[in-house]
This record gives C-alpha cells, structure tokens and sequence, in this order.
C-alpha cells in the first residue's frame, strides 16, 4: 500500500514537472505561477487539514477541573486571551491565534467563586 502510493506521488510530480516545462517552453510564465500558487494552497490545506485531524478526541466523559482556591486558565501567549477551564473533556489545549494555549493555575480568593 504504502509503495503504490509512493509510486502515485512519483508519477504526479513527474506530470507536474513536465506541464510545467511545456508551459514554460510555450513562454507562459503566468500559468506557471498560478500552478505554482494552487499547490502551495494545496499543500497548506493538507497541513493543515493533518493537524487538525491528529488532534486528540474526547478521552472520556469530561470531568470537572475545579480546585479550591485555584482556576485552570488557558492563556494565549501571543494576544494574551485567558479562558477559565472547568470541565475537561481532552487533553489537547484549545488553539488561538494559531498556537496551542498554556495551561496556567491561577490563584484565586475563596470568596470571588462564589
Ligand atoms: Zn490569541
């Protein structure tokens, strides 16, 4: 399975080489990069599509994360956003602004929860 597929991959990038040197031989250096510009879309689709489906599924029934004295916040390191965590569904962290968010415990006064 793996060789076939191997195979399939050598022969579109073969095809790929070859329309583009024909086009390029024809002079049509703008098709080029349209062609050039739809794999890169492409393949950061792909990526993309990848991570998403690596990330982990419900590892069970979510269960709640409240400690006394302490809230479970995610914070985004680059826009500095923080979401309070309390039910735990999965071990992967929410994105936002396109990285993974840190989880931080952050103490809090008994009386401010209730
Ligand atoms: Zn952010």
């Amino acid at each position: 399975m793996p060789s076939v597929l191997r195979s399939w991959k050598g022969l579109a990038v073969l095809a790929v080489l070859a329309a583009v040197v024909l086009l390029w031989l024809f002079g049509k250096g703008d098709v080029i990069i349209a062609v050039v510009i739809g794999a890169l879309v492409l393949l950061s689709g792909r990526t993309m599509f990848r991570s998403y489906s690596t990330t982990k599924g419900p590892t069970g029934p979510a269960i709640d994360v409240q400690e006394r004295g302490t809230l479970l916040v995610f914070a985004c390191e680059t826009c500095g956003e923080q979401l309070v965590l309390l039910r735990k569904g999965t071990d992967a962290p929410p994105r936002h602004c396109a990285e993974k968010m840190v989880l931080r415990r952050v103490p809090v006064p008994d009386h401010e929860l209730n």
